[in-house]
C-alpha cells in the first residue's frame, strides 16, 4: 500500500440520519420532528439574547436549565445532566456504565444508532428479538448483561411498555445500569422518572427535540441517582466541558417554562395520530399502536418502498429502513392535520 496511514485509520459504519431536504416545497414526515413551533418564550428568549454574551463561554453546568428541569421533575439539579440532544447524552451514558466484558442488551429492533454507538466504543452487545407484534418480553432480559438499553416507547416501532414492566425489568436487573430512552415519552407513554429515587442504577434520557420542538437546537437531558449523574458529568469533563452553548441553555430553560403550551403540543400531535391511524387503516394499512409521534405501518399488497418512492416523487418524505424484519414497513411522522391530509390523498391516489 502506498499510503500506509490509510490502514491505521478508523473504520466504522455509521448511524445516517433521516434526510433533510432543503427545499420549503415539501412535507417532511421523515425525522420524527415536530410540526409545531416551539414556545413563544423560546422565541422571545432567543430575540431579546445579548449576542456580546457569546464571547463569553458559557456555563459549563448549565446550572439554570438544570435548575428548571429539576423542578420540573421534581429531582435534585444533581440529578440532571445535560447534552448536545440526547444523542450526546445517551453516546457518553454508554461510554461512562457500558464497561464490562458482558454484553450489553437491547430489542433487535429499536433505534439504529445503539449499535453504531457499540462500535465506536467497542462495547460487546446481543439484541434481544422482539415477539411477532413487535413486543418486548422482560422475562428475555433475564440473563447475565454488561447493561441495558431499552427506548421506551420503542422506536420505529413505536410500541410503549408499562411501569410495571420496567419496574421487573430493574428488579431483575440491579447489578448493571438500565438506560430508559424516552425521546418519545411525552406523547402518552408511562415516563420512568417516578422510579427513579427507588434504582439507582437507573437513567432515564429525554429530549427536547420531539415534544417541545427544538430539534434544531440539540438539547438532551438524563436524570438519575447522582451517582450516575456524578459519573456522567465526569466522563463529559474528559472530553469536552461545554457540550451546551449559550443559546441553547437559555432557550431549553424558556421551553420548561412553558407546561401549558408543552401539553397543548403534545394533545394535539396525539389526536392527529389517532385521526391519521383510524385513515390509514381504512386505506388497508396494518397500523402498530403507537404512543409516539410516528406511526409504524405495512401494506398487505403494496410493497413499503414502492410507496416511499411514490410519496417522495410527490415531495412527501417518509423514513423506510431497509432492515430484517421491518423492510415492508414504512414509518410515517405525525405532521399537522393538513399534511397528513394531503399524504392521505397522495396515498389513496396510489393504492
Ligand atoms: N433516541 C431515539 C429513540 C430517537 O429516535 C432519537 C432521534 N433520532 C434520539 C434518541 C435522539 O434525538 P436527539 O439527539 O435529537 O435528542
Amino acid at each position: 500500500m502506498d499510503k500506509p496511514f490509510l490502514a491505521k485509520l478508523r473504520r466504522i459504519d455509521p448511524y445516517v440520519p433521516g434526510e433533510q431536504p432543503q427545499s420549503d416545497d415539501i412535507i417532511k414526515l421523515n425525522a420524527n420532528e415536530n410540526p409545531y413551533p416551539p414556545a413563544p418564550g423560546v422565541q422571545e428568549a432567543l430575540r431579546t439574547f445579548d449576542a456580546s454574551r457569546l464571547a463569553l463561554y458559557p456555563d459549563a453546568n448549565g446550572k439554570a436549565l438544570k435548575t428548571a428541569l429539576a423542578n420540573r421533575f421534581g429531582v435534585k439539579p444533581t440529578q440532571v445532566f445535560l447534552g448536545n440532544g440526547s444523542d450526546d447524552v445517551l453516546a457518553l451514558a454508554f461510554q461512562s456504565f457500558f464497561c464490562s466484558d458482558e454484553p450489553i442488551l437491547y430489542p433487535d429492533i429499536t433505534y439504529s444508532f445503539y449499535p453504531v454507538w457499540c462500535d465506536l466504543f467497542r462495547i460487546p452487545y446481543e439484541t434481544v428479538p422482539l415477539d411477532e407484534t413487535f413486543c418486548v418480553n422482560v422475562r428475555d432480559y433475564d440473563k447475565p448483561n454488561g447493561g441495558i438499553v431499552l427506548p421506551n416507547p420503542n422506536a420505529p416501532t413505536g410500541r410503549g411498555v408499562s411501569l410495571d414492566f420496567l419496574e421487573d425489568l430493574l428488579q431483575h436487573n440491579a447489578d448493571c445500569v438500565v438506560i430508559i430512552d424516552e425521546a418519545y415519552v411525552d406523547f402518552g407513554a408511562q415516563s420512568a422518572v417516578p422510579l427513579i429515587e427507588k434504582y439507582e442504577n437507573l437513567l432515564v434520557v429525554q429530549t427536547m427535540s420531539k415534544s417541545r420542538s427544538l430539534a434544531g437546537l440539540r438539547i438532551g437531558y438524563a436524570l438519575g441517582s447522582e451517582t450516575l449523574i456524578a459519573t456522567l458529568e465526569a466522563v463529559k469533563n474528559s472530553y469536552n466541558s461545554y457540550t451546551m452553548d449559550a443559546l441553547a441553555l437559555a432557550a431549553g430553560e424558556a421551553a420548561v417554562a412553558d407546561e401549558a403550551y408543552f401539553q397543548d403540543t403534545c394533545r394535539k400531535v396525539m389526536a392527529t395520530r389517532e385521526r391519521t391511524a383510524d385513515a390509514l387503516r381504512e386505506l388497508g394499512f396494518s397500523v402498530q399502536p403507537s404512543l409516539t409521534n410516528f406511526l409504524f405501518v405495512t401494506h398487505p399488497t403494496k410493497k413499503a418502498p414502492e410507496i416511499f418512492e411514490y410519496l417522495r416523487q410527490k415531495n412527501i418524505f417518509i423514513r423506510y429502513f431497509k432492515l430484517p424484519r421491518i423492510d415492508n414497513y414504512l414509518r410515517i411522522t405525525v405532521g399537522t392535520d393538513e399534511q397528513m391530509d394531503r399524504m392521505l390523498e397522495a396515498l389513496r391516489a396510489f393504492l
